[in-house]
């Protein structure tokens, strides 16, 4: 039987030589492949109540839109800083070389609102840790994140559990 993972193919040596990037377009691309995804997503929310389901770009986007519309919650993206039209507040993170930031707008989630937390892929957790940390700075209150892939050598999953998040992913 076909597994999530089985859909994910792996290209060696992209972006940097040595990586090993993980391609979940071809899992996107699948009509069977991207149904279970999204479904085994939402699988440990059944029953539970979300305000809004935010999407780390780019890939997070298309998950986010799909977990958002399931759930009935809104949707709001978390962009690369100086992508987003209006007024916004920003998060830097560390990259293994240098430093980067995202921007969330800053009307985009109420004080007390209800979050989940999509992404394709959790790696060292800089990214996701700094989406976790704008939304709280709105007030909202993140009560998972959820990730296609989760490679737990390179720390994310610690990381976010170390904030007191719930992650949940689906291949490790
Ligand atoms: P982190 O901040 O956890 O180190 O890296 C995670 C972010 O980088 C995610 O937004 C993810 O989309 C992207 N990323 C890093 N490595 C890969 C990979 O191998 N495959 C994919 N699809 N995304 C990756």
């Amino acid at each position: 039987m076909t597994e999530v993972k089985d859909y994910i193919r792996t290209i060696p040596d992209f972006p940097h030589e040595g990586i090993l990037f993980r391609d979940v377009t071809t899992l996107f691309a699948s009509p069977r492949g991207f149904r279970m995804a999204i479904d085994q997503l939402l699988h440990p929310y059944s029953g539970m109540r979300f305000d809004k389901v935010v999407g780390l770009e780019a890939r997070g986007f298309i998950l986010g839109g799909a977990v958002a519309h399931q759930l009935s919650a809104g949707f709001v993206p978390i962009r690369k800083k100086g992508k987003l039209p209006a007024a916004t507040i920003g998060q830097a993170y560390q990259l293994e070389y240098g430093e980067a930031e995202v921007e969330i707008h800053d009307d985009a989630i109420e004080p007390g609102e209800k979050i989940l937390l999509v992404d394709d892929l959790l790696a060292t957790g800089g990214t996701a840790e700094a989406g976790v940390k704008l939304i709280e700075k709105l007030g909202g209150e993140v009560i998972g994140c959820a990730f296609i892939v989760d490679l737990p050598d390179l720390g994310g999953r610690a990381k976010l559990e170390s904030l007191d998040m719930d992650v949940h992913a689906l291949c490790v």
